[in-house]
């Protein structure tokens, strides 16, 4: 093998050497030609260069990443565990490549996933040769690259070169166009669906008239029909979506073979970072352009695949071997980043995955600290404590250096998630940033919801009413809006009086004037309940995004975003809950917004788990390992194990971000749509090794705080953790009082009555003291934590019917209640 390399680089060290000789003649120590040549056949090529002239991009690289980084010529795989250096060593062999004059650097093609990814990649070089990374024009994420082949050879594909790249809404719009062309129900095939089939299908490269007949059942059987009028009308258009930029690309290659033998020349060296997580459509693209001089060199790591509900194929990294039959396979295994807890840690839990090639990580790191595992009670609880751990870290006081705010990172398995710490940290001043995404009060089906809460509360905010009369559509498109704008200049009027107007003038007639009636009147009910204040401020949200049709909308949108949007929402009505009324509310949320921008400091990074591939930080925090959300129940419902292996990996990648501190968090009560809802810890705890793990209990978490409670509760209490402490692994295990409620999906209520509560080695436990059914009598008096005091109308098995005094009546499950002896 060894030697392989040697002569592969052969001429690039004897250049090496020759160069230092000089360098060392003109110092008077020169050494003789055959000295020279004793020194490359006795030592090795690359241990004599080095010794004598060591390029700085080699420097500190173990022997394995070298061979990965020297073995220029033919296929290459780096298959290797996560940390191990594969970045790093794939950025050096693109300074090598160039170094050695083997390729100019507009002559390499590297792709990486992320724009983040291809800026540090670029750095990294620039780091090692200076400017001439700026002369990497092929450096940067598929779809740049692709972006920019398409744009040279549009014609091919049938656009011109300026054709436009569509965004969501364009291409929704269009999808909708063409759905009622076909006379489709739109209500039942809605456009995000189609949007969302079109791209799955990109994805696998799949061209409308590759699309096989069992796939095209959908639409009513139009499915296939939909995709090639939408085609048809983007050329039409001089436009692409995302998908296309791909596809086109792939089309003209296989179309025009002079054109790919161009491109099989230019690219003398293809590089690809995160290689496991290429869809097919990548993949038939990268191999189209390796296959002639078939120098393509490919990092990743099986066990870090995250994408595949995205279309991603591992199989693409297990099959490289059999594409380029002569690969040379690196497998890299020293770990460089984490502790070796850390490490440990994530290695033992992704074991239990079965679906893997398995390698065994190991580090020279002696550095203690173990993986630490707490328990909250709640979302607002877990914010607290990460909050005074961050800024602890970052003063210092945890008997550490101190980990500067932006090399500290929260990984979030839901966006939804982020909005319990956006709220924190503005409440004590902690600078964060939100990355690969908008802060939570950001998103757009936030503002959206907020605009409706505005105009309901303040019928001239005319912007909060232009945002939503369309959203969702109405029929009220931009024709309508522009006339209600011109008469509200006209006439000096807030838009929602125009809106009046205009239906009384008859500005608007027909459908529009229907819709626009049913809008105002709505509004116009939603002020008056509001003004009333009888009704809890959640409840009317919760109403106005319902009778809008706002929740509707994504509940019929089946895009892969909506789930996390309607998750949004919940959470925005779970915020609400903490505020007396409407108004409190959005006082509250302009005060967040206007928290906006902090330039020139560092910052504390909120991401999700997604977003951190191939980062690291000093200091990680994983809040929110509990089942159903992590894993998440979506996953486990829609893919079985294969999801739970996917969600498995993403918990790899969270924990293998971590350099030094890696926190784990979850929580014994979520609130979900004001509902508390027990929550059970993550079944990943399971596959934590214990010897890594570190159970603390925060201080807000004891005895004391949950005084006079039942046996459920006081489990979760200090004694439980001090023993889980002692020994991790045999707590006892607890079975969980089964408090699912209508809001949990059924998967979750379906676990929550199997097994894996009696894995579960943590318990878990109901918010309040519990009333059996059988403790209620109709009459009685109870008390309940959000709707305080009422009386028992009537008990269906364990639900009862309330008539709250302040919430009027209700019907809750009895284990939320407290009733006789234990009211508070
Ligand atoms: P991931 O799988 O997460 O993408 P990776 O395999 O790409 O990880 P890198 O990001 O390249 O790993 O490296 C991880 C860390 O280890 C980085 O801080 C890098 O600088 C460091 N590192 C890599 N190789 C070495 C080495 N030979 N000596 C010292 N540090 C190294
Ligand atoms: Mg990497």
């Amino acid at each position: 093998m060894l030697k392989a390399i040697c002569s592969s680089t052969k001429s690039f060290y004897r250049m090496v050497l020759m160069q230092n000789e000089s360098e060392k003649k003109n110092l008077g120590t020169g050494v003789s030609n055959n000295l020279l040549d004793n020194e490359l056949n006795t030592t090795g090529l690359a241990a004599a260069a080095m010794r004598h002239l060591q390029p700085s991009y080699l420097e500190g690289l173990n022997e394995m990443q070298q061979q990965g980084v020297l073995n220029l010529d033919g296929p290459v795989l780096m298959l290797a565990g996560a940390g191990t250096g594969k970045t790093r060593a794939l950025t050096a062999r693109i300074a090598h490549i160039i170094n050695s004059g083997k390729a100019k650097p507009n002559q390499i093609l590297a792709v990486t996933f992320t724009n983040k990814a291809a800026i540090e990649m670029k750095a990294r070089i620039s780091l090692f040769l200076g400017d001439v990374v700026e002369g990497m024009p092929w450096l940067g994420t598929f779809h740049s690259i692709c972006s920019k082949m398409l744009r040279i050879n549009a014609e091919i594909a049938g656009l011109n070169s300026d054709f436009t790249i569509l965004d969501v809404d364009d291409q929704l719009r269009l999808l909708k166009q063409l759905i009622r062309l076909e006379k489709i129900d739109e209500k039942r095939w809605p456009p995000r669906s189609l949007a969302h089939i079109i791209d799955n299908w990109k994805n696998r490269a799949l061209s409308p008239e590759k699309v096989s007949d069992t796939d095209s059942n959908l639409f009513d059987g139009n499915a296939v029909k939909l995709y090639t009028m939408y085609q048809d009308r983007l050329k039409t258009l001089n436009a692409v979506d995302f998908g296309d930029l791909l596809l086109h690309v792939l089309y003209i290659l296989q179309k025009d073979a002079g054109l790919l033998e161009k491109y099989q020349s230019t690219f003398k060296y293809i590089l690809v970072d995160e290689y496991q997580d290429t869809n097919v459509a990548q993949y038939l693209w990268l191999r189209l352009l390796a296959q002639k001089k078939k120098n393509i060199c490919c990092v990743g790591d099986d066990d870090q695949s995250i994408y595949g509900w995205r279309g991603a194929e591992v199989g693409n990294i297990l099959r490289f071997e059999k594409d380029f039959p002569d690969a040379k396979v690196f497998r890299l295994e020293q770990n460089y980043r984490s502790n070796k807890h850390i490490l440990s840690a994530a290695s033992n839990l992704i074991k239990a995955n079965s679906s893997r090639l398995g390698k065994t990580l190991w580090t020279e790191s002696k550095k203690e600290g173990k993986v630490r595992l707490v328990g909250h009670w709640n979302g607002e609880e877990e914010a607290r404590w990460i909050g005074e751990e961050i800024e602890a870290l970052a003063r210092g006081t945890r008997g550490y250096d101190p980990v500067p705010l932006d090399e500290q990172v929260i990984l979030v398995r839901a966006s939804f998630q982020m909005r319990a710490f956006e709220e924190r940290f503005v409440s004590i001043g902690l600078p964060y940033e939100v990355i690969g995404g908008p802060r939570f009060y950001e998103r757009l089906e936030i503002r959206d919801a907020i605009a409706y809460l505005r105009i309901a509360t303040s019928p001239t905010d005319s912007l909060a009413f232009e945002r939503i009369i369309n959203t969702p559509k109405r029929g009220l498109g931009e024709r309508t809006v522009q006339e209600l704008n011109k008469k509200s200049r006209e006439k000096n009027l807030p838009l929602l009086k125009s809106a009046r107007l205009a239906i009384s003038d008859g500005t608007v007639v027909g459908k529009g004037k229907y819709e626009l009636t049913q809008l105002l009147d709505k509004i116009d009910l939603w002020k008056k309940i509001i003004s009333e204040d009888e009704k809890p401020p959640f409840e009317i949200a919760a109403s106005i995004l319902d009778e809008s049709g706002y929740t509707e909308m994504w509940k019929n949108d089946n895009s892969p975003t909506s789930p996390g949007r309607l998750d949004n929402l919940k959470e925005l009505i779970d915020a609400i809950k903490d505020f007396d009324n409407i108004p409190g509310f959005l006082e509250h949320i302009s005060l967040m917004m206007e928290n906006e921008r902090q330039d020139g400091i560092a910052k504390l990074k909120i991401m999700t788990l997604h977003a951190a591939k191939g980062l690291e930080f000093f200091a990680v925090f994983l809040p929110g390992w509990e089942d159903g959300l992590f894993p998440s129940q979506r996953s486990l419902d829609e893919t079985g194990l294969k999801g739970l292996e996917e969600e498995r990996r993403l918990a790899y990648v969270g924990i293998t971000r971590a350099i030094q501190h890696c926190t784990i968090s979850f929580t014994a009560n979520r609130r979900i749509y004001n509902n508390w809802q027990s929550a059970i810890p993550s079944r990943f705890l399971d596959n934590l090794s214990k010897e890594d793990v570190e159970v603390i209990v925060p201080p807000t978490l004891n005895q004391s705080r949950f005084a006079g409670n039942d046996r459920n509760v006081s489990r979760f209490g200090s004694q439980e953790f001090n023993k889980a402490d002692n020994d991790f692994n045999s707590t006892p295990k607890i079975v969980v009082k089964n408090t699912v409620d209508k809001y949990q999906s059924p998967g979750l209520r379906r676990m929550a009555t199997t097994n894996h509560l009696e894995r579960s080695n943590i318990s878990s436990k109901v918010p309040l003291n519990q009333a059996t059914p059988s403790d209620l009598e109709i009459g009685e008096k109870v008390f309940h934590q959000k709707f305080g005091y009422g009386k028992v109308k009537d008990i269906d098995h364990d639900t009862a019917t309330i008539e709250f005094k302040k919430a009027g009546l209700k019907k809750v499950k009895s284990g939320y209640l407290l009733s006789k002896g234990k009211l508070p």
